[in-house]
């Protein structure tokens, strides 16, 4: 079975957010609620330490004098290097964004609907865009295969593999190998909130997710995201139909995380900030260059029929 638990309770995870009031229906380590992804996968090495993995927020803190106080519980005494530097204080700064509010229910809002209202069409959609998404979770050769058979310059087939096999020398990667970094080191240069994990980088962040805002903008898709890359990747892919749309899609799925791990190189190592329009101009430029290099869709639109929004229907 996929990392991630059964398939109900996966496509379930995958299109809700947590809106936290006193944290007494909400799972501390399962639930999406400070941020999009669920502390056990952006902390997993505390989620295998933590005493009780089924335990609510509200059990793992107090309230003194008006202010909530963290009391996180572990199986045994946390080791010098684990207590100190980077790794718990990310773990801090994130659930501290986000305490509990005294006298008010937790609040589950439901992304399957641009309303966030929830109906058995959106769930169905959900159930089965989740499907998709979990009969490949787990990557595998053949699954990694698709990497290779993709129309896209080798660059990105290479970052795309790395980043499916989590290979990415991103600075939670780098903590998890008990490399010394601080906390700034250890967070995200695009949102300077949360850790940065590749799943933040590529998914996650709140610049990301604009970036893939945009890119469905311009395929016509409008779909709730997957919240975990690999699923993303399976769900992505299979958003139009027929075999030609998913070689592009798959090539635009390659050449948006591609940039952004460029982009992300060159803010953080040449203090280059990015903006959304310009990651999206270059993915637009990139894909019409590689449909002329690798012959993906019909090369008869005009560079602004190509870049403008729709494109999908444009090419059925
Ligand atoms: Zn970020």
């Amino acid at each position: 079975m996929a990392k991630g638990g059964s398939l109900e309770e996966r496509w379930f995870l995958d299109n809700i957010k947590c809106k936290l009031g006193e944290g007494k229906q909400t799972k501390f380590w399962i639930h999406p609620w400070a941020g999009t992804t669920p502390l056990r996968f952006t902390f997993p090495r505390f989620f295998h330490l933590c005493e009780n993995k089924d335990v609510n927020v509200s059990d793992l803190g107090r309230w003194e004098n008006g202010r909530w106080i963290w009391e996180l519980k572990w199986r045994r005494e946390l080791f010098d290097w684990e207590r100190g530097g980077g790794a718990t204080n990310s773990l801090l700064s994130v659930i501290s964004d986000v305490c509990p509010s005294a006298g008010t229910d937790d609040q589950w809002i439901w992304c399957g609907a641009k309303d966030g209202s929830f109906s058995t069409k959106t769930a169905y959609m959900a159930i089965k865009a989740s499907r998709n998404a979990i009969a490949l979770a787990v990557i595998n050769e053949k699954e990694l295969a698709m990497v290779w058979d993709t129309p896209a310059i080798h660059k990105a087939r290479v970052n795309a593999w790395r980043i499916m096999r989590n290979r990415m020398p991103t600075y939670n990667n780098l903590g998890k190998r008990s490399v010394p970094l601080t906390t700034e080191e250890m967070t995200c240069n695009a949102c300077f909130h949360s850790p940065e994990s590749a799943n933040h980088i590529f998914l996650s962040c709140p610049k990301s997710e604009r970036v893939w805002d945009e890119v469905q903008r311009w395929m016509g898709i409008t779909s709730a995201r997957p919240r975990l890359i690999a699923s993303h990747f399976v769900t992505f892919i299979h958003m139009g139909r027929g075999k030609r749309i998913e070689k592009l899609l798959k090539a635009i799925w390659m050449c948006t995380n591609w940039i952004l791990w460029k982009r992300r190189n060159e803010s953080r190592f040449e203090g280059r900030p990015w903006t959304i329009n310009s990651v999206i101009s270059e993915i637009k430029a990139r894909i019409w260059s590689w449909n002329y290099e690798f012959c993906i869709v019909e090369k008869g639109l005009s560079f602004s029929s190509w870049s403008s929004n729709d494109l999908l229907l444009k090419l059925m």
